[in-house]
């Protein structure tokens, strides 16, 4: 196998989980989003992993993400939590996924698709409280759900909606959203319409929203073990589930005022001990990193020297003393007592943690433990 590789930790994935178990007790829902690759993490694994740990929906970006897991054999409920075109209806309902809904078009495409197959297709509305993203204005909630009422082949399973600021300090903006969305639900309930499942929560809002917490929380960074604010690991114990490796492949002393790499962009400025290691951007780990970013060789950091090529880069090891070809390189992750983690990544590439773990190429294979 190549020497560059993600470690996954399923045990980490599942305590992970638990945690929000506990946190949201027992009655209410957990959908993992398990969307880009199960950020990054890999789709199969990650699902199964965390329905073995009491997760009870997935939620995907797509239908192809839905399709994915059902071609796995994976039975649980998927809410494709993208706003899909009415043409895809068919393939919806035939996979038996859960659609999220807020045209009118998509309604009516998803009952005639679900009465052409002799099934039932079950929908969640989606009301955009403040995301400006996608959803149905709090004030036409009623008149869709009229509009639609004549669909019957369709089953209003939920209705959500999303935050886009449950990580930041100010609550403000939030608990409005709340309040509206607490609003909308009363109002539909209130005509006497029945929706079992009311959903709000991300990360960030389950830590800090128990009140968003409702019947169902959606979780997805959470899961995967990083913080979705800072100081989120002083409420909630997260276990990073992934570290990325590589090893050592070519080492050499060079002098006072060598160039390395691309550009020239680093010159020794004394004599200096190198090491190449088979990592570059073409693995998704950011050029932007250039003489800038670490990695962990011998428990120790080294600085990444020269700009990041597409399969390879350089680092300065002259201070870390028997460095030999062969040796591990962490690049996220802990070796001894250091650790480098994808929130430190994603600070130093102007970033958030998200995109650090969802940009890892295809061609890093995963490889999975359990501890
Ligand atoms: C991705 C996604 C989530 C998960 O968000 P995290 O911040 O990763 O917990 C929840 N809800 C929706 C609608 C999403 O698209």
């Amino acid at each position: 196998m190549r020497p560059t590789y993600a470690e996954i930790n399923l045990g980490a994935i599942r305590s992970n989980v638990r945690e929000v178990r506990s946190e949201v007790g027992s009655l209410t829902r957990i959908l993992v989003a398990v969307k880009a690759n199960a950020y990054g993490h890999g789709l199969e694994q990650v699902a199964q992993a965390v329905l073995r740990a009491g997760a009870n929906v997935l939620g995907v970006a797509f239908l192809e993400e839905g399709i994915e897991l059902r071609r796995l054999g994976i039975g649980a409920p998927i809410l494709i939590l993208g706003s899909e075109l009415p043409e895809r209806a068919d393939e919806i309902v035939r996979w038996g996924l859960t659609a999220t809904v807020c045209t009118h078009e998509l309604a009516v495409a998803l009952s005639t698709a679900a009465r052409g197959q002799h099934r039932r297709v079950q929908v969640h509305l989606k009301v955009d409280t403040g995301m400006g993203r996608i959803g149905l204005k709090t004030g036409e909630i009623l008149s869709f759900l009229e509009a639609i009422s004549e669909l019957d082949h369709l089953v209003l399973e939920g209705v959500y909606t999303h935050f886009p600021v449950a990580d930041a300090y100010n609550e403000r903006y939030t608990l409005g959203q709340i309040r509206r969305f607490g609003e909308v639900v009363r109002k539909i309930r209130a005509h006497g319409i029945c929706i079992p499942i009311t959903h709000a929560a991300n990360s960030a809002a389950i830590i800090r929203y128990p009140d968003a917490h409702m019947d169902m929380v959606r979780p997805g960074l959470m899961i995967y073990g990083l913080k979705p604010f800072r100081g989120a690991g002083l409420q909630i114990q997260l276990k990073p589930a992934l570290t990325l490796k590589s090893h050592v492949c070519f080492l050499k002393t060079v002098r006072a005022k060598t160039a390395i790499g691309y550009g020239r962009t680093f010159i020794a400025k004394k004599q200096s001990r190198i090491a190449t290691i088979p990592v570059g951007y073409g693995d998704g780990y950011r050029r932007s990193l250039s003489n800038r970013g670490q990695v962990l060789i011998r428990g120790k950091r080294a600085r990444i020297v020269g700009n990041i090529c597409m399969d390879q880069m350089m680092v300065d090891v002259t201070q870390i003393k028997g460095v030999r070809v062969g040796d591990e390189v962490i690049l996220i992750g802990e070796q001894g007592t250091e650790r480098i983690s994808a929130e430190e990544i994603a600070r130093l590439c102007s970033t958030i943690n998200y995109e650090v773990v969802c940009a890892l190429a295809q061609r890093v294979p995963r490889v999975y433990v359990d501890r």
